[in-house]
């Protein structure tokens, strides 16, 4: 299994990182696809992944962290893809739920960052919470459709659209929730050429364990509950969704 999206760079991992990767590991979990969020967490990521190569890093500017972002950062993350090996370009995207992020700011770095993407022929890995329509808007305002969205929650109706374009979709720990029925509709709407699965850990835990810091190693229960509730053979679907991660960013 690969982890679509965990942020194992971040700092509460820094006690215990190699321990919960083993972990992960023995679980069967082989590799994680991590994305920066700043440039001035790039140079981290780019050790750990020297460190460990199962950590496979992306580079981006991630709209919660927009009134730390310069301008300059644009430049900066164009030469760091040029020089670095990065699988994507992310963490980017918009993000409309939490108060006090600039909407223009976030619509520049966003766009900013989907012609990056395209010049570094790069698929994008994206944030888009409470703000799907918007993120899809300025995919096609670009006319690049070369994206996932992590922690994925649209309507059907926009999820077609989306699918129709040959966007992905990941899911993550929302789903392992009973009375998630509205998500579980979605995740069942959606072909399995089409998903993927993610932690987002250290955030994102599980269901009922809110207060505790996600780990790795639950990718495993996040696709055994998708297989159950999907009523696919587990097996098939470790496969299929690993061919998925593969393919997308071409590992
Ligand atoms: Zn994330």
């Amino acid at each position: 299994m690969i982890d679509a999206h965990i942020h194992l760079d971040d700092k509460r991992f820094d006690k215990d990182r190699e321990h919960l990767i083993k972990q992960a590991q023995d679980a069967g979990v082989n590799a994680f696809i991590t994305p920066g969020v700043s440039v001035s967490g790039f140079s981290k990521l780019k050790n750990l992944t020297k460190l460990n190569p199962s950590i496979i890093p992306s580079y981006g500017l991630h709209p919660y962290f927009i009134n730390q972002h310069q301008k300059d950062d644009i430049k900066y993350l164009d030469m760091w893809l040029s020089a670095n090996q990065s699988c994507a370009l992310g963490e980017c995207g918009l993000d409309y739920f939490l108060k006090g992020l600039d909407k223009d700011l976030q619509q520049f770095y966003f766009d900013a960052q989907i012609e990056l993407a395209k010049k570094h022929s790069l698929p994008l890995i994206l944030h888009a919470r409470g703000a799907v329509d918007a993120v899809f808007q300025g995919l096609k305002d670009a006319d690049y459709f070369n994206a996932m969205i992590h922690s994925y929650n649209g309507s059907i109706q926009q999820t077609k659209q989306m699918l129709d374009k040959g966007i992905k979709f990941s899911f993550g720990g929302a789903i392992v929730n009973p009375n998630a029925h509205k998500l579980h509709k979605l995740v069942d709407y959606c072909s399995i050429d089409s998903i993927m699965f993610e932690t987002d850990a250290p955030d994102q835990s599980l269901h009922p364990d809110f207060k505790q810091r996600n780990e790795p190693v639950n990718l495993l229960k996040i696709i055994e509950f998708y297989a159950k509730i999907t009523q696919q053979e587990l097996t098939q679907v470790i496969n299929q969704s690993e061919r998925v991660v593969r393919a997308f960013f071409s590992l």
